[in-house]
């Protein structure tokens, strides 16, 4: 887990990371959190360990909850191909 202690977002408000709703704001604070994700130097590590611990809430290497979501399917989908 010390790969947390490397994250961009270390130095950022945590709920930025968790917006609420679907509105406008909410779709504005997730690309706030993508940009720091983007410069982040660990964001293969934090997609890893979000996708392994099913964490389907907030922004977590530069990926929303949903798309988390329809990354898993769509791994479960291919291998029972
Ligand atoms: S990828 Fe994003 S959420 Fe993950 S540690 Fe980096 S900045 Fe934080």
């Amino acid at each position: 887990m010390n790969w947390r202690e490397h994250g961009a977002c270390r130095f950022e408000d945590p709920e930025l990371f968790f917006p609420l709703g679907d509105g406008v704001l909410s779709l504005r604070q997730t690309e706030q959190a993508r940009a720091v994700c983007r410069r982040c130097p660990v964001l293969r590590e934090c997609l890893a360990f979000a996708l392994r611990n099913s964490e389907y809430d907030g922004v977590w290497g530069g990926m929303t909850a949903g798309e988390r979501r329809a990354r898993v399917r769509g791994r479960s989908e291919d291998r029972r191909r």
